[in-house]
């Protein structure tokens, strides 16, 4: 049985292991993290990633945990409503599609939750080193002894260490987009239900949803900066950093600010990884680690999902890894493009002059006539994007 060994139990590395284990190898996890993490922001599954949770017998189970958003509003700083969408939402796109938008810890909890049996998982360790020759790998761990696999995988995110480590320093491959985002968990006190509200000033965008039942909600505060030079592992460092950002906001945000000192904080850059190849020798990449596409494109999960898919798919149709390899370069490499080029559709400079336009734009909305029709015609890049791979039966 060949041995693969994942960094990052992540939404790519659980559904690769998941996909592996089926298709008969012995795949193990290693999760920097302490235990499976909890936090971020809902996140979105669509078109062919769909059918990628549909094969995992998965998608009865998402569907129920969808976060099942009704619309939103934006407010001004005195928090009076100046517009109200039903439609649509920032995050989950149009309210009435079979997309799913779910919570990010609920969908890695059940992807999880198939991926355990013959599937070894050890939290609080990460890769320091990885040689390869003709006939395997031989990877070094932080805390764990050194140990030998077939082929190493790094579904560790938009900051891989397993890219680091193999193809070079993360400064060649990503392309920062300007924008940064906070997001964190806080009592519902707004009492939103299945509701997204918002707060714009020119630069910078504070928002709350809730959608796990009433208790909890979600906050996000979203800023457009030059790159900033801030520690990842320093969470006290960022929460000052975001603190003093928003410290001239009107609205709830003193309150949000307030209570993102106890929660559990995702803060990163919108960047996109591009890379000319997520294969070298023994080790491939999957998922944010090789083709991160950046919140602003909202495909990050979705290609997560599908690249796990072909990869594991990719590795059962031949068993020889460079075969294997090339074939996951060729199918995925294309959907990976046109998910990507989604992000700069998306990507504004957030000028006074841009966010009214968006809220008159909206308001005339309601007076559109078949105003649903408009909205699918303007939701149809995502649309063919999310769409343009036909998953195979791999066997
Ligand atoms: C806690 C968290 C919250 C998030 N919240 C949001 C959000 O609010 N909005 C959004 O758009 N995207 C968010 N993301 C990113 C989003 O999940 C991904 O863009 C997308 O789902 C693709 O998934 P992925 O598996 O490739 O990467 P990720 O979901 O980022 O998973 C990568 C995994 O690798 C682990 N890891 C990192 N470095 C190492 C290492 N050196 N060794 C071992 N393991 C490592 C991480 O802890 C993580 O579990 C979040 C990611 C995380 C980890």
């Amino acid at each position: 049985m060949q041995k693969v060994l994942i960094s990052g139990a992540g939404i790519a590395g659980t559904t690769l292991a998941y996909w592996l284990r089926r298709h008969g190898f012995a795949p193990t996890v290693v999760e920097r993290a302490p235990e499976p993490r909890s936090g971020g922001h809902a996140v979105d599954i669509r078109g062919t990633a769909l059918g990628v949770v549909d094969r995992m017998g998965l998608l009865g189970r998402v569907r129920e945990l969808s976060t099942d958003m009704r619309g939103m509003s934006f407010v001004n700083g005195a928090g009076k409503t100046l517009v109200k969408v039903t439609e649509h939402t920032l995050t989950a796109g149009l309210t009435d599609s079979d997309d799913v938008e779910i919570l990010r810890d609920d969908l890695t909890d059940t992807l999880a939750s198939v991926a355990q049996e013959g599937v070894e998982y050890v939290y609080g360790d990460w890769i320091t080193g990885i040689t390869q020759d003709a006939d395997g790998t031989r990877v070094t761990f932080a805390r764990g002894e050194a140990r030998d696999f077939d082929l190493v995988v790094g579904a560790d995110g938009q900051h891989s260490a397993v890219r680091s480590l193999i193809f070079g320093a993360e400064k060649q491959f990503s392309h920062y987009l300007d924008t940064y985002l906070a997001v964190f968990t806080i009592p519902n006190f707004l009492d939103l239900d299945h509701w997204q509200t918002f707060h714009m000033t020119p630069g910078k965008m504070a928002g709350v949803y809730s959608a796990r039942g009433n208790t909890e909600a979600r906050a996000m505060l979203g800023f457009q900066s030059p790159e900033l030079d801030f520690d990842r592992h320093d969470v006290e460092q960022q929460r000052k950093l975001i603190a003093d950002l928003f410290a001239d906001q009107g609205w709830e945000v003193p309150r949000l600010l307030r209570e993102m000192t106890s929660s559990e904080l995702y803060f990163d850059s919108m960047t996109q990884i591009r890379m000319d190849r997520f294969t070298e020798g023994r080790v491939a990449l999957v998922g944010d680690a090789g083709y991160g596409p950046s919140p602003l494109s909202g495909q990050g999960t979705s290609l997560a999902l599908v690249g796990a898919y072909v990869l594991a798919g990719s590795l059962a149709s031949t068993r020889d890894h460079r075969s294997a390899f090339a074939s996951y370069e060729r199918e995925i490499r294309p959907f990976v493009l046109q998910n990507q080029a989604l992000a700069s559709l998306n990507q504004r400079k957030q000028t006074r002059f841009a966010q009214w336009r968006q809220i008159q734009s909206l308001r005339a909305l309601r007076y559109l006539p078949f105003r649903s029709r408009v909205m699918k015609a303007a939701m149809r890049p995502l649309t063919e994007a999310s769409n343009a791979l036909a998953l195979k039966d791999y066997s």
